[in-house]
């Protein structure tokens, strides 16, 4: 894991997150982002100058050079993604360190995950210093979950990103669990709006197919989504990329078949909730 390997050391790392945490409790222009107060450009704006600040800083703490062009933001923030970024910070649903790490109740580990948990919330990376660009799409997404969707905070875990482990780790960035803790949703990111396009074409393709393993399948990039889903049984997939998502209901039929409809986007916690009351 590169971060063990660029962090100059636990000490002075405890000292400058307590001084962070601190400060971001008392964060003036991000308390002008609270939900009704300002129109989403003007989040994007506001968050890619709070960005390009946190990048500074962490180039500064790991005594690397910040590069003349910046920081690179690709793809450029979804005005959604935006808002409820710097809407997540301000109803504390995490907290950044000078380092870029987000800290949150809601990033959870699951049993073999350590080493990989690590990755979950970092918006930087170094070697060199640059975005991890899917960890804003991450925690924005968790945000929506809960301040517009209307999940509990308990009832949203984040998991390690890029973990194509399968099953065992879930296999996708964030779940969404009923008050008993079982599974209603698996929420998968992806970078551009083509690769959603790509996942309802190839999860299709394996429903369709049934049982198969990863080896036999032609649709490697997404297999191990078919793969949580026939294993976890969600009842909702919600793919998420900047400015573009799908979702979908999923029926469970004999010998790993798998039914898919397609919804606008995943359903509000209280339309799940009253459905499943009638039902
Ligand atoms: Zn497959």
């Amino acid at each position: 894991m590169k971060w063990r390997g660029c962090r100059p050391n636990d000490d002075a790392f405890a000292n400058a997150r307590a001084a962070n945490l601190r400060r971001s409790r008392d964060r003036p222009a991000l308390q002008e982002c609270a939900y009704s107060g300002v129109a989403n450009a003007d989040a994007q704006f506001q968050l890619e100058q709070f960005l390009a600040a946190r990048f500074r800083e962490f180039c500064e703490a790991l005594n690397q050079p910040v590069l003349a062009s910046g920081l690179r933001i690709a793809p450029p923030l979804a005005f959604d993604e935006a808002e409820y970024f710097l809407l997540g910070l301000d109803e504390h649903l995490f907290e950044l360190d000078r380092y870029g790490r987000a800290e949150s109740p809601l990033i959870r580990q699951r049993p073999g995950e350590s080493l990989r948990a690590e990755a979950v919330g970092q918006l930087f990376a170094c070697d060199p210093p640059r975005l991890l660009r899917e960890s804003i799409t991450q925690l924005a997404t968790a945000a929506i979950l809960v301040l517009q969707r209307g999940w509990q905070r308990r009832q949203i875990a984040m998991h390690a990103i890029n973990d194509e482990s399968g099953a065992a780790n879930y296999g996708v960035e964030i779940v969404v669990l009923s008050m008993s803790g079982d599974l209603f949703a698996g929420v998968e990111l992806k970078r551009t709006a083509p690769e959603l396009t790509k996942l309802a074409r190839d999860l299709a393709q394996c429903g369709r197919r049934g049982r198969h393993s990863f080896a036999e399948c032609g649709f490697p990039q997404n297999h191990a989504k078919y793969e949580f889903c026939i294993t976890c049984k969600p009842r909702y997939l919600w793919s998420v990329a900047p400015g573009a998502q799908i979702c979908f209901e999923l029926e469970y039929l004999d010998g790993g078949r798998l039914e898919l409809q397609e919804l606008a986007t995943l359903p509000a916690r209280s339309m799940i909730e009253l459905s499943a009351h009638r039902g």
